[in-house]
């Protein structure tokens, strides 16, 4: 019995057809950039109603890739203070310095107020992070804002995978969008990540970077400073037999979101992150508030250890400007930022949930929240 933090699911259809596939490529010796990558491309584009797509080695990379096409070497660029490492991480590796903004409470995203703010004459790009796979219902107004000062919208859409806006997806609303394949996210490849975008020319950048700058794939002339950033066909194979299963997956975390949200409702003081309208959200997390003043490690360690329910990892626990190795970084305080992260818990949600497990989380995070905050 427990409900486990997270769950990666495979099942025995989806293990074959890997299989299979593996068995098929170690015979013909297609070990990269072969035709399970574009496959898995193909299908990753159409799913998100987008031109293009260019499968590489890790969300990390996708990021780097895009911002290194724009070139913001010497530049600024606006992040949330609300993200993982790797928004910012992505945005020095490529040269640049980020710019931590504060976000919304409602959304935990950038707002046209919190990006306005971080804005300098310096910035050479904004990227708009889809905490928990919810796209923002500002997302046109961010997008109005950045083409008013001529920058380039770039998605960190690691979180995702399948989430819309107005029935647009995450990643088709700037420039270009990154997504991460990592185990943890809706659906995986092992490793790998993905870029989205409408730019043939993006498009093209993004297939030199990858393979060490090249300017073709049979020619040794590096016209690029790229990077080993190819994915493998065995990822692919995985990453493609996955994404068949995406809208489904998105079913059954919507399901679980709409219980949380109606058991959650009777909790004095806890907030949940709600849908606005508009937006379809992949529920990659289910984040709520605690009520001020409740202890988040107390109340983890009490629903894991009388109630065997485990939390997810916090989306996020300590924003960008206090991360120890981004202190060059960082201006003032952020507030909402820290309250936010301070504040917040994930509560589990899995592709193949059962009713019982959902029911688990709600009797231990209602129990405990009423006992830590009354
Ligand atoms: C997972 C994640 C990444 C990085 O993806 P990798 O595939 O691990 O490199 C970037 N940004 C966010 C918000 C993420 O959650």
């Amino acid at each position: 019995m427990g409900v486990p933090a997270a769950r990666i699911v495979f099942d025995e259809n989806d293990r074959a057809a890997v299989a299979d596939a593996v068995a098929e490529m170690l015979t013909t010796g297609a070990l990269t950039l072969g035709p399970w990558t574009e496959r898995f491309e193909q299908a990753f584009a159409a799913e998100h109603g987008a031109s293009h797509a260019v499968a590489v080695s890790s969300g990390t990379a996708a990021l780097e890739m895009i911002l290194r096409t724009v070139d913001v070497r010497g530049r600024d660029v606006v992040v949330p203070a609300v993200t993982f490492y790797a928004t910012a991480g992505a945005v020095v590796h490529a040269g640049g310095r980020p710019v931590f903004a504060d976000v919304d409470p409602a959304t935990l995203a950038l707002s046209p107020e919190t990006l306005a703010a971080a804005l300098t004459p310096e910035t050479a790009a904004v990227v708009l992070v889809h905490i928990g796979g919810l796209v923002t219902p500002e997302v046109d107004a961010l997008r109005a804002l950045c083409d008013q000062h001529g920058v380039p919208l770039v998605e960190d859409a690691a979180h995702a995978h399948g989430s819309s806006h107005d029935g647009r997806a995450a990643g088709t609303f700037g420039l270009a969008g990154a997504f991460s394949f990592y185990p943890t996210k809706v659906t995986t490849s092992g490793e790998g990540g993905m870029v989205l975008t409408e730019s043939p020319e993006l498009r093209d950048e993004a297939r030199i970077y990858r393979d060490q700058g090249k300017g073709s794939f049979s020619t040794n002339h590096h016209v690029r400073l790229g990077y080993s950033w190819r994915m493998s066909e065995l990822h692919a194979a995985v990453g493609a037999v996955h994404l068949r299963r995406l809208k489904e997956f998105i079913e059954a975390r919507r399901a679980v979101a709409r219980r949380y949200d109606s058991a959650l409702a009777g909790l004095d003081g806890m907030e949940p992150v709600l849908e606005p309208p508009g937006s379809r959200g992949n529920y990659y997390k289910y984040v709520a508030l605690l009520a001020p003043g409740v202890d988040r490690a107390a109340f983890k360690r009490a629903v894991a250890e009388e109630y065997g329910v485990r939390l997810s990892g916090e989306v996020y626990d300590l924003p960008l400007h206090l991360q120890p190795v981004l202190a060059p970084y960082r201006r003032g305080p952020l507030p909402v930022a820290e309250d936010v992260c301070a504040r917040q818990v994930c509560l589990p949600v899995h592709s193949d949930m059962t009713e019982d497990e959902t029911e688990q989380v709600i009797e231990a995070v209602s129990a405990v929240h009423r006992r830590l905050a009354g």
